[in-house]
């Protein structure tokens, strides 16, 4: 800045300093030709009045005189007869010189000419005598250039003052014009105290200041809701740029990869996972294809997505998005599982209700085996119809379509009525079943207390000993409500108790199958004291007996 305003300021100066010296030069010199030319006639006049009529002793008369200015005396014939400079006979004829033919003609003539070198002018007077002899005086004047080379060392003594004058001058307003502009305070524009030709400029910045503000208040907006909106997602997202750099990285994602999302951030996003399966659907993400892949990791089953950014058919990012999908998984790998054994329980029984009504169709059996086999065709109908009634109450209990509202049962009621069902089948074993507690009242479901209480009681006394007893009891401690059936049956071997609740899961096939057991009772007591969040305790000895807990919560 300051050397602009430095040249700006030189140039003027100079360009000034240039048109006065001319314009003086000029007035200068036209006064001082004028002078010149006045000075010479008077002189030519002067001389001309004293000189005698010979040419001789006008050549002597000449001679005598000492005159700064060249004088020259021509004949009529142009022949030089005198010259103060030179010797006249060296002279060539002046008949064509036009201050003489001037004079030859009119008297008196004047003419200008320039020195070879045009640094200086010689201005010739000329004026007839009477007898035609003329004389010319001729007086040098410095032209303007000769003037100009005259006068370098002032020039030039101007020309570094008008310099030094520039910088001092030119660095005082460069720093006038710009601290102001340093001092500005730009987050309050409109409240500087600066020059009026700086407002337009405040205006404008106080204008965009203002658009400024509001676009970073949308944008923090803009970001707070996504960060809201991300950070409470179940699902891992992550956001990358087309150089696979992660830009963001919610709080799921960070769980899942087992990372920090603050190290990742910025980082490159091959450094988030190792496995290859992910590595090559990023891969192809960030060539602008989508991706989905399914993978495993520390025994979680996840879904993981990604699609591309694209903007103009090119891809400037990619959405990386991971979901937990453990628990559907699993849920259709049990559907799987259940509808083979479903296939398979129903087969068993089917195919023995078949093969004996083939033997008595064909008429093969014995009479007196035809009412055994009958009895066989019965007991397995009877089989299928529990099979397929605990089937249909476990649907409807993964289903959730209870039939009733929640609502005050009694549990010990409930109970009651289960081990009144149950009474035929513990005579027959000669099992002994007891009934403890007091009417505790809890919020659910009858039919499912009621299913919950009967597969309970009704395992105790199929896994019994003859003779053995089932002690079942109500209890209300601490605003939880318990039922509690204890046997002194087979009991349970330690390995297969973590599995028992499974569907079909049993610990000894036959000895279910010849008690009637279908092996979905547990799974339908492990459903229903979920629904009605209850926990369930288990505890059994092999040979002594199980002990199983089902504990109400607080209504
Ligand atoms: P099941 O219809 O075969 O009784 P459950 O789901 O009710 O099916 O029980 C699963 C398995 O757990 C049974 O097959 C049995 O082996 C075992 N079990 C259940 N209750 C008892 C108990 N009180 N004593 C010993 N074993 C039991």
């Amino acid at each position: 800045m300051t050397k602009r305003i430095l040249w700006s300021m030189f140039s003027i100066a100079l360009l000034a300093a240039a048109l006065m010296a001319a314009l003086v030069v000029a007035v200068q010199y036209k006064a001082f030709e004028n002078r010149i030319v006045t000075e010479l006639n008077t002189e030519t006049s002067y001389i001309a009045a004293m000189l005698p009529e010979d040419n001789a002793a006008r050549a002597d008369v000449l001679a005598s005189l000492s005159s700064r200015n060249r004088i020259t005396l021509i004949d009529p014939s142009g022949t030089v007869l005198y010259d103060n400079t030179q010797p006249a006979s060296n002279m060539e004829s002046h008949v064509q010189r036009p201050e003489f033919l001037a004079a030859q003609t009119q008297g008196a003539g004047l003419s200008v000419r320039y020195s070879d070198t045009s640094l200086e002018k010689l201005i010739y007077c000329a004026r007839r005598l009477e007898d035609g002899t003329v004389l010319r005086i001729a007086a040098t004047q410095k032209s303007a250039l000769g003037i100009l080379s005259g006068s370098i060392f002032p020039i030039l003594l101007l020309l570094a003052l008008l310099a030094i004058l520039s910088i001092l001058l030119s660095k005082a307003t460069a720093k006038r014009i710009v601290s102001p502009i340093n001092a500005l305070n730009l987050d309050q524009p409109l409240e500087n105290d600066a020059y009026d030709e700086l407002s337009p400029l405040l205006m404008r910045m106080e204008r965009q200041q203002r658009e400024l503000n509001s676009q970073l208040d949308a944008y923090r907006r803009k970001q707070t809701e996504l960060t809201a909106i991300t950070e409470n997602m179940r699902e891992g997202m992550i956001l990358l740029n087309s150089k696979g750099v992660v830009l963001s990285m919610n709080a799921s994602a960070a769980a899942i990869f087992h990372v920090s999302a603050a190290d990742k951030i910025d980082g490159d996003v091959w450094a988030v996972t190792r496995n290859v399966t992910l590595q090559q659907a990023i891969s192809a993400v960030l060539e602008g294809k989508n991706a989905e892949v399914e993978y495993e990791e520390a025994e979680r089953h996840y879904q993981f997505m990604a699609n591309p950014v694209l903007q103009n058919g090119k891809a400037v990012g990619a959405v990386l998005l991971l979901l937990d999908t453990t628990d559907q998984y699993a849920a259709q790998l049990s559907r799987r599982e259940f509808t083979a054994n479903v296939s398979h329980e129903l087969k068993t029984p089917l195919t023995s209700i078949s093969g004996y009504a083939e033997i008595m169709r064909d008429g093969v059996a014995k009479p007196e085996d035809t009412q055994r086999f009958a009895g066989r065709i019965y007991d397995e109908a009877n089989r299928l119809i529990a099979l397929v009634n605990d089937i249909l109450e476990l649907s409807r209990l993964d289903e959730r379509k209870l039939l009733e509202k929640p609502q005050e049962v009694d549990l010990l009621a409930v109970t009651q009525e289960a081990i009144g069902s149950l009474s035929p089948a513990a005579e027959a074993k000669h099992v002994r079943v007891d009934l403890q507690g007091e009417p505790v009242t809890i919020k659910g479901y009858p039919k499912l207390l009621f299913e919950i209480a009967y597969n309970l009681i009704d395992n105790a006394i199929k896994y019994n000993v003859p003779e053995g007893s089932v002690r079942v009891s109500i209890q209300s401690e601490g605003g939880q409500a318990t039922l509690c059936v204890a046997d002194t049956g087979i009991g349970v071997p330690e390995e297969h108790a973590p599995r028992i609740f499974e569907r079909f899961y049993r610990v000894d096939k036959s000895r279910s199958k010849e008690s009637g057991g279908t092996g979905l009772g547990l799974s339908i007591v492990k459903h229903g004291a979920a629904i009605h969040n209850a926990k369930i305790e288990f505890a059994s000895q092999v040979g002594q007996g199980t002990t199983i807990r089902v504990v109400f919560p607080h209504n």
